[in-house]
C-alpha cells in the first residue's frame, strides 16, 4: 500500500510516522520546507484539560467588544467575502452550551492516549525537550475564574484533577505570580514540549523507516477518474498513491477544493515570541487567561504565544498584537520587564472550523482521499491520537468510535454529487 500525505506539519508528520512504522510506503509532501506552518509556532502545550472548542457561550459578545481594539487577543476582520461571512455565522451558531460540552468531551476522548503515544515515540528514538510540570490557568480577575468553574466537571470526568485556587493561593503553585490576582486552576497532569524538535525527530524516523519527505511541492492539481483519485500534481510533478491524506493545515480548505469537496477550514492567526534568556523563571506553563497569552518555559528561553485573528490566509505579523503579547505578563509576574524593543515574532495559522472541531476521515465524493485537519488551537494535543486512530482506519481497520464526531461529511453532505472543477480528467 502506498499513501501520499499532503502537508508536513504535526498532523502530516505524526501520520507519516504511524504509517511508516506499520510498513506502509509513505510519502509526505510539503509546499515548502516541512514543519514551518502553525506547528512550529505553537505554545507546545499538551493540554487535554484546555481542549474546549473555540465557539463557546459568551463568545459573540466578547468578540464584538474586542473587535474595536487594535491590540485585542481576538480579532474578526470585517469582510464581505461570502466564505468568511458564512464561516463566522456558522461559528456563532455553535456558541451554545450543548455544542460546547459535546465538543469538549469529543476532544478529551481523542486526547486520552496522547501522553502514552508521546512516551512511545520517545522509546522509539523520537527525541524532544519535554516537561511534565502541569498547566496553571492564572486569572487576574476573579470573575473570569468563576466563569470557568461550571464546566470543570468535563475534564474532571477524564481524570485530569483540576485544582481551584482562589486569590493568593495560586502562588503556592507559581510563586512568581503577583499578590492580589483573582486565582487560578491547576491541572497537574498536563505537559509541554518543543514541537520543532519533535517534528525534526519524526522526520528523521520516517526516513529511517523507509518513508519519504518531499519538500517544496505545492499540490495544485488533482487527477481523478470518477470518485477515484489517481494522482496529485505540483506543476510538472505527479504523485500516484492508493490513498491520499490531506493534512495541509489552514490551507486544507483550498486543497479540498481541488478534490471537489471544499471544507470550511479557515485560518486563525496567532503569534509566538521567544525571549532569550528568559526574563522570569517559572515552575511550569501558565495560561494568562484574561489576556489569552500562553507562557511556556523551555531550557534557556521563554515562549509567549497568543491572539486569534480570523482574517486572511497570510503569515503577516501585526506588531500591535505582538506588543500586547509581550506586555501581558507585566500584570501577572513579579520581576517581569517587557523588552524595550519589539522582539521578533513568528505568525502561524491555526486551521479553524466553524464548530471548533477537527475534520478527520474520508473526504466526501472520493473513494480514496481522506482528511486530517481543522485541529484549531489543539493540533499538538490532538495530533498523536488523531494519527494513531486514522492510521489504523487507513489500513483497513474499523472507524474508531472516537473519530465519529469529526467526520468530514458533517460539512460536505450536500456537496456529495457536486462535480470537481476539471480540465480533461484533472481538477484544478
Ligand atoms: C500561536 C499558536 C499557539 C498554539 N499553541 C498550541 C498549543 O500549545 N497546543 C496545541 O495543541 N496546539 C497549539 N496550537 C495549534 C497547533 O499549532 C495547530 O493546530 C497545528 O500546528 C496544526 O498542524 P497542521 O499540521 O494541521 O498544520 P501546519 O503546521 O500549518 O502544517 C500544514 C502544512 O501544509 C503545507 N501545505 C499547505 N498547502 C499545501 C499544498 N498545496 N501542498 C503541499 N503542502 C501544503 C504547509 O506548508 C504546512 O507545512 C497553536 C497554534 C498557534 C498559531
Amino acid at each position: 500500500m502506498r499513501i501520499v500525505i499532503v502537508g508536513a506539519g504535526l498532523l502530516g508528520l505524526t501520520l507519516g510516522y504511524e504509517l511508516a512504522s506499520r510498513g506502509v510506503e509513505v510519502e509526505v509532501l510539503d509546499a515548502r520546507e516541512s514543519g514551518l506552518g502553525a506547528s512550529a509556532v505553537n505554545a507546545g502545550w499538551i493540554v487535554p484539560a484546555e481542549a474546549a472548542p473555540v465557539p463557546a457561550p459568551g463568545l459573540i459578545v466578547k468578540s464584538l467588544k474586542w473587535m474595536v481594539h487594535k491590540d485585542s487577543p481576538l480579532y474578526i476582520k470585517p469582510s464581505l467575502d461570502p466564505a468568511h461571512v458564512r464561516f463566522m455565522l456558522r461559528m456563532w451558531r455553535h456558541c451554545n452550551l450543548t455544542d460546547f460540552r459535546a465538543g469538549y468531551t469529543a476532544h478529551l476522548a481523542l486526547a486520552e492516549s496522547t501522553n502514552d503515544i508521546l512516551d512511545a515515540y520517545s522509546a522509539d528514538g523520537v527525541s524532544f525537550e519535554t516537561h511534565s510540570a502541569g498547566l496553571l490557568m492564572a486569572f487576574a480577575d476573579a470573575h473570569n475564574l468563576e466563569h470557568h468553574l461550571p464546566n470543570l466537571d468535563v475534564p474532571a470526568s477524564f481524570g485530569l484533577d483540576p485544582q481551584v485556587l482562589r486569590g493568593d493561593d495560586v502562588r503556592e503553585i507559581e510563586p512568581v505570580l503577583r499578590r492580589g490576582l483573582g486565582g487560578g486552576i491547576f491541572f497537574p497532569h498536563e505537559r509541554h514540549l518543543d514541537p520543532v524538535a519533535m517534528m525534526v525527530s519524526l522526520r528523521r524516523r520516517i526516513t529511517e523507516m523507509g518513508g519519504t519527505i518531499t519538500e517544496n511541492i505545492a499540490i495544485d492539481q488533482v487527477e481523478r477518474s470518477g470518485e477515484h483519485i489517481a494522482a496529485v500534481h505540483s506543476g510538472p510533478h505527479r504523485f500516484t498513491a492508493d490513498k491520499f491524506v490531506l493534512a495541509a493545515g489552514a490551507w486544507t480548505g483550498q486543497v479540498t477544493k481541488l478534490f471537489g469537496s471544499p471544507l470550511p477550514i479557515r485560518p486563525g492567526k496567532g503569534y509566538s515570541i521567544d525571549l532569550q534568556p528568559p526574563p522570569v523563571t517559572l515552575r511550569g506553563a501558565i495560561n494568562l487567561s484574561d489576556a489569552k497569552v500562553a507562557v511556556t518555559p523551555y531550557d534557556g528561553r521563554l515562549r509567549l504565544s497568543g491572539t486569534m485573528e480570523f482574517a486572511n490566509l497570510d503569515e503577516v505579523v501585526n506588531e500591535a498584537r505582538v506588543a500586547a503579547i509581550v506586555q501581558a505578563p507585566t500584570r501577572y509576574f513579579d520581576g517581569y520587564v517587557a523588552p524595550s524593543t519589539l522582539p521578533k515574532a513568528t505568525a502561524g495559522m491555526r486551521p479553524m472550523t466553524p464548530d471548533g472541531m477537527p475534520v478527520i476521515g474520508e473526504l466526501t465524493g472520493t473513494t480514496n482521499a481522506f482528511v486530517s485537519s481543522g485541529h484549531g488551537m489543539l493540533g499538538l494535543t490532538l495530533a498523536p491520537g488523531t494519527s494513531r486512530a486514522l492510521a489504523g482506519y487507513l489500513l483497513g481497520g474499523p472507524l474508531p468510535e472516537r473519530l465519529l464526531p469529526f467526520t468530514p461529511a458533517r460539512f460536505t453532505r450536500r456537496n456529495r454529487n457536486a462535480p470537481a472543477k476539471s480540465i480533461s480528467g484533472a481538477s484544478k
